[in-house]
């Protein structure tokens, strides 16, 4: 029997602009088991963020249209409205954003935006909730937390405030936990602590994480199994232990060459020739053509369907599955 928590099927997002209307997300395809921690990676631009913004139903609707299938635990979730949706988006789905600032409300502390959370999506009482938000303080390691409960956001110090955040997000017990980008904005052992303690944190309360990073480190750190974004579609998709150490796909194998860590001592580092595409004008065929070094004709014809291996990984790249 399958643990399936989140299955995403042709998730498409498109924006309405002044120019027409632009595709950021394009026939993305995701799976994720309970426990299971899926690392979204890619430069900026990727949509990776916008990804993360539609599975949360957290778009614009006057602004973007979302389509295709999410289902989290069985529910089809682009059919929920109302109390549903509330009960869904903080409750069953919660994101840690990149910046505390946009999670907390800087007028009330920090216990007290907690307890609320836990009241709005568990049936507590006030004492109840403060009980619950304690423990939450604890948990993501804070210290003194009976002080920090009467605390406001600008009196913690960033890494203090992220764990903090990681207690408001962890608050409606949620299956699904969205994260974007949540060490990007820390200093380096700061980074390093919160990624332990959410890859702890998971593993207990055996939720379903994706992580957003533009860090293979950190991705190689916390993933089970990565997505690697370009143009705004999935271009490799694999177990995280595979497909970072041998990529199939040429902008997988870029990235990489591009990163800076221990192992490459001595080596040169190779960066991606280029810049990534405007979504509203990509190029034809596939999108990585005009940056890639095994380019040929047929790349600029069409672009490349995401194909799965023998192995199970997924690659979009015509050279790469002939490779394979
Ligand atoms: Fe490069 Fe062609 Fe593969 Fe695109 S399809 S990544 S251009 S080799």
């Amino acid at each position: 029997m399958t643990d399936r928590i989140l299955n995403v099927r042709d998730l498409e997002v498109r924006f309405f602009t002044e120019e027409g209307s632009v595709a950021a997300v394009n026939k993305v395809d995701i799976q994720l088991d309970r426990g299971e921690v899926l690392g979204l990676i890619g430069e900026s631009g990727s949509g990776k963020s916008v990804t993360l913004r539609a599975l949360l139903r957290l778009l614009p609707a006057h602004s973007s249209s979302v389509s295709g299938t999410i289902e989290l635990d069985g529910k089809d979730v682009l059919k929920l409205s109302g109390a549903e949706l509330r009960k869904y988006r903080g409750g069953e789905t919660s994101m840690i954003f990149q910046e505390p600032a946009t999670a907390f409300d800087p007028v009330y502390t920090v216990g007290f935006q907690i307890s609320e959370a836990i009241r709005n999506h568990l049936s507590a009482s006030r004492s109840e909730a403060r009980a619950q938000a304690l423990k939450l303080l604890k948990l993501v390691g804070i210290p003194s937390p009976e002080a920090r409960l009467d605390n406001f956001p600008h009196e913690m110090s960033g890494g203090m405030c992220q764990r903090a955040m990681i207690a408001l997000a962890l608050a409606s017990s949620p299956k699904l936990l969205l994260a974007d980008e949540p060490t990007t904005a820390l200093d380096a052992t700061v980074q390093i602590q919160v990624i332990l303690l959410l890859r702890q944190l998971q593993r207990d309360l055996r939720m379903a994480v994706i992580f957003v990073t533009h860090d293979i480190g950190v991705a190689t750190e916390i993933s089970d199994q990565v997505a690697v974004m370009y143009g705004g579609r999935i271009v490799e998709n694999g177990k995280a232990r595979d497909v970072l150490k041998s990529p199939r796909h040429p902008y997988t194998e870029g990235l990489l060459s591009s990163t800076v860590h221990g192992a490459r001592k001595g080596e040169k580092i190779d960066a991606i020739p280029g810049m990534p595409p405007n979504l509203a004008d990509l190029p034809h065929g596939c999108a990585f053509a005009p940056r890639c070094r095994y380019a040929t004709d047929a790349c600029r014809e069409g672009v490349p369907p995401l194909e799965t291996g023998s192995d199970g990984r997924r690659v979009a790249c015509f050279h790469a599955i002939e490779a394979a």
